[in-house]
């Protein structure tokens, strides 16, 4: 009798599902395809910057070629493929023809907006969609679920102990009496250092870079001819684009820089925009390596002697804490957390984020480094180019949309929480308790230009002063701080962690804080902010 084979399936990678040991690919068999797709759409829903583009695009077309060393069959679509329909929906839909695949098997994509397309196709080509679990990451959906079932505040300083004690990473003992290395759980109070009138000093050692190599220029040759009006620089494209190169760029992070990281990881410098900073999240978000060795490697090194606690724990916090963390939102939220606008605000995204055309130093250092490179470190993103979108009034969808589309390690999963949630204080929930103003952050992080001048040398080179709110030296980030408080006053009352700092609106006079609104005012039309948002 013949023995009739399985029907073949068609397993999906897309360009942020670069896992060399994803069990997706152990459990394809010979007779199964891989489809991989290089399609327009996925840098134009959200302008998408030249090197983030640059950087799925080559690191997947390597990844294609050592699946293909490793015999599975790969249906892979160039960019620049005459018949290439240019969407993910489209080009399934061609593949489902071409090859008749009994199932469509992929990893849990990183966005709701991929999900839904995956489950349209699967109902409108009645194939049957399975939808594995990530292995690259630690916690699960449900298992975050589970955690933030009946917490009224999902507190990420909570969830991280719970990561501490489930992985052993940094800890003692065993069990119950398991307690944190160092009797501290963290040691961000003695983080937290900005740099002397002099800098960072030995200066760091700059980061090992990757030249474009042939892969690299064809894809660029590519967008250049199907996708030339992104936005960025691509000239200086310098990031891992294989597995090998990402595990060198950790390894020169954690021989040169982890030492250094806790203490200055909220500094800033102009002309240093990677400081003691790892540059590691594009990899880690593309899959070409996993938070288990990243962490693993920090830990030793400290075993070793050759990086302090402080550092150590700072670096593993922000993997298995706020990484896994705002994963955990963002699949807990369901796809319309992307709508929330909680402190309705309706702004246009000043026109600087995209040409850096700006007299403000601050801003003019974090975007043009931003347009250069695409990236920026977590306190420029959160204290800089975030910061002024919050006080300013900008909708938040419109910046989000900016940090998704401008920063090489944006996708959705990661960047909404931190730009919606973190940055914009916009997540709360419908229904949400009197006095709780957010979701991942109990208040907004809003802050003055003297908090810019306290941790970089960005005002020491500007023609604003961040003591001034008023007048020709006023600093405009001081002025929409100020502006943002009397604005925003109704919806924060509520909010005890807003109480002090409401004392000191309490202390302006009449005459001061309408002069405050007025020039706010000024400055939204000046910048365009205040032409309202088309996003609704
Ligand atoms: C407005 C805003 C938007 C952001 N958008 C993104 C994004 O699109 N993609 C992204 O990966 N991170 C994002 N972050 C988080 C963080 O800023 C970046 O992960 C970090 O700056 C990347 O640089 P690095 O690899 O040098 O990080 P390091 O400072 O060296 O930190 C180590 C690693 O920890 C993880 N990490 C640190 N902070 C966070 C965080 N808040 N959330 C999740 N992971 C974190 C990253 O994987 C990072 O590589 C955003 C933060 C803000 C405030
Ligand atoms: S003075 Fe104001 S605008 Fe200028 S760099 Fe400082 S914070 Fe930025």
């Amino acid at each position: 009798m013949a023995i009739k084979s399985a029907p073949a399936r068609l397993g999906i990678v897309f360009g942020d599902q670069l896992n060399h040991d994803a069990a997706l690919l152990h459990s394809l068999g010979s007779r199964d395809t891989v489809l991989m797709m290089e399609v327009a759409q996925e840098s134009r829903h959200v302008p998408s910057h030249a090197q983030r583009t640059a950087l799925f695009l080559s690191a997947m077309r390597h990844f294609a070629d050592e699946l293909t060393k490793r015999k599975h069959a790969v249906r892979y679509i160039n960019l620049d493929d005459a018949k290439n329909t240019g969407s993910f929906e489209t080009e399934i839909a061609r593949a489902v023809a071409a090859l008749k695949p009994s199932e469509i098997v992929c990893v849990q994509p990183g966005e709701w907006r991929v999900l839904e397309m995956l489950q349209r196709v699967a109902s409108s080509t009645g194939i049957a969609l399975t939808v594995l679990p990530d292995d690259h990451f630690l916690t699960t959906p449900e298992e975050f679920a589970a955690w933030a079932k009946d917490r009224s505040a999902l507190t990420m300083e909570f969830f991280y102990r719970e990561q501490r004690r489930k992985l052993g990473y940094l800890m003692e003992g065993s069990g119950k009496s398991a307690k944190p290395v160092g009797g501290e759980w963290n040691f961000d109070k003695e983080n937290r250092l900005p740099f002397g009138k002099g800098g960072p000093s030995p200066r760091p050692r700059a980061p090992i870079t990757f030249k474009p190599d042939k892969i690299t220029l064809a894809v660029l040759a590519a967008m250049k001819s199907v996708l030339p009006e992104l936005p960025g620089k691509s000239q200086s494209f310098a990031w891992p684009v294989t597995r090998k190169q990402a595990l060198a760029a950790l390894d020169d992070f954690i021989t040169h820089r982890l030492a250094k990281f806790g203490p200055f990881e909220d500094a800033m410098w102009t002309s240093e925009p990677i400081l003691y900073h790892s540059a590691l999240s594009s990899s880690l978000n593309l899959k070409l390596i996993n938070p288990k060795e990243c962490c693993e490697q920090a830990i030793a090194a400290y075993n070793a002697g050759k990086a302090p606690l402080q550092s150590v724990e700072a670096f593993i916090r922000q993997l298995i804490g706020w990484r896994e963390f705002m994963r955990g939102v963002y699949w807990l939220e369901g796809a319309t957390y992307a709508n929330r606008n909680g402190l309705d605000q309706r702004g246009e995204l000043p026109n600087f984020y995209w040409s850096g055309d700006t007299d403000m130093a601050c801003m003019k250092a974090c975007v043009g480094e931003v347009l250069d490179t695409g990236y920026g470190h977590h306190i420029q993103r959160l204290m800089v180019t975030g910061n002024f979108a919050l006080i300013s009034g900008v909708h938040p969808r419109a910046v989000s949309d900016w940090y998704l589309g401008m920063f090489v390690d944006g996708i959705d999963w990661v960047t909404l929480p931190n730009a919606l949630g973190m940055v914009m204080h916009a997540d709360k929930r419908p229904g949400a308790a009197k006095g709780v103003t957010g979701l991942v952050g109990t208040k907004p992080y809003a802050a003055s230009g003297k908090y810019i001048q306290r941790m970089s040398n960005y005002c020491a080179g500007c023609r604003y002063d961040p003591g001034e709110r008023a007048g020709e030296k006023a600093c405009p980030v001081t002025v929409f701080y100020w502006d943002f408080l009397i604005r925003t006053r109704k919806q924060l009352a509520g909010n005890q962690r807003m109480a002090m700092i409401y004392k000191n609106v309490d202390r302006m006079t009449p005459q001061v804080m309408t002069q405050v609104t007025v020039d706010a005012a000024l400055l939204r039309k000046k910048l365009g902010i205040d032409g309202a948002s088309t996003r609704g």
